[in-house]
């Protein structure tokens, strides 16, 4: 572990080959980043400052995000940070990082073309979903659920960050245990759904997450059953059901949709070819209510 203060180059160049010996294939351009957040500056500022010596303060404070960054701490916990949407999204430690799957899940809604007036999101993690369906329908009202406290306090703050929090109305609740008050004419949920046996092998970044968050029970499925029961009764007739789902479950959850008497299933891939949303309707000829 590299002790005395350099340039800024130099200290970059370290990290960069400490970070790819510990497997962390962009290390470079992690090393940049993390010397960003060690400065309190933009990736830019940095590289625009290479040949500078680098304070003994942020020497100190880069050298232990690295280390950390090292022991495969996801990036985004340490630099605060992850885009969605093109929108900037506040991170940390308790909540799930954005992935750059659930885009998928976004883009199909919005490309429905249909103007939704009133959300449910189920799960809202650090509120990517609702805040960018808030960003980019206008005028749309989103009840955002979570069971974690942590959880939403993150999502208010990138309400409030990006202007839309008038829009959100934040609930901490289990789903499996609240019943809502209103009906919807969306409702969209990126649940956990990872299976007990994937559990066990995760990605080393993914066992700081939060377990709560990816956990989705014996078959990943659990959230599947609760969402479709929430679509029966609290969409509106031709109200959207629009879930992310794991790439091997598509045919579990068409399933699990059907037989609760949802129509016109769609699945939709990802940008890897990888069944990754599911889409359906409460079709008039539901009898969901009774
Ligand atoms: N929507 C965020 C995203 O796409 O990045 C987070 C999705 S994460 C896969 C699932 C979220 O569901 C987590 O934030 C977790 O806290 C929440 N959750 C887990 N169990 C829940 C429950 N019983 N009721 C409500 N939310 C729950
Ligand atoms: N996509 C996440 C992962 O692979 C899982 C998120 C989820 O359970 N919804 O780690």
């Amino acid at each position: 572990m590299k002790n005395s203060v350099s340039s800024v180059r130099d200290a970059v160049l370290w990290a960069a080959s400490f970070l790819n010996k510990k497997g962390i294939n962009n290390g470079r351009l992690e090393a940049e980043l993390l010397m960003a957040r060690a400065m309190g500056k933009n990736r830019a500022a940095v590289l625009a400052c290479f040949p500078d010596e680098v304070p003994q303060a942020v020497f100190h404070k880069f050298r232990q995000l690295v280390e950390k960054r090292g022991r495969h701490f996801p990036l985004q916990y340490l630099t605060g940070i992850q885009d969605f949407m093109s929108l900037p999204f506040y991170v940390e430690e308790g909540v799930l990082v954005p992935r750059e799957d659930t885009e998928v899940l976004v883009e199909t809604i919005l490309q429905l073309g249909r103007s939704f007036e009133n959300i449910l999101e189920v799960g809202t993690g650090s509120g990517i979903i609702a805040v960018s369906l808030a960003k980019y329908i206008s005028g749309v009202k989103i009840t955002a659920t979570d069971i974690s406290g942590k959880a939403l306090e993150v999502a208010r703050k990138n309400a409030e960050a990006l202007g839309v929090q008038e829009r959100i109305r934040f609930i901490q609740a289990d789903v499996f245990r609240w019943t809502p008050a209103e009906k919807y004419d969306l409702i969209v949920s990126n649940p956990p759904y990872i299976s007990r046996e994937e559990m066990r092998g995760l990605q080393k970044e993914v066992l700081f997450e939060p377990v709560e968050a990816l956990d989705g029970g014996e078959r990943g499925l659990d959230f599947y059953f609760r969402l479709a029961e929430l679509a029966k009764e609290y969409l509106v007739p031709s109200g959207i059901l629009a879930v992310e789902i794991g790439y091997r479950q598509a045919l579990e959850v068409r399933g699990i949709f059907e037989r609760a008497g949802l129509t016109g299933i769609e699945v939709i891939q990802d940008y890897a070819g990888r069944d990754r949303v599911v889409l359906c309707k409460k079709g008039k000829e539901c009898n969901c209510e009774e």
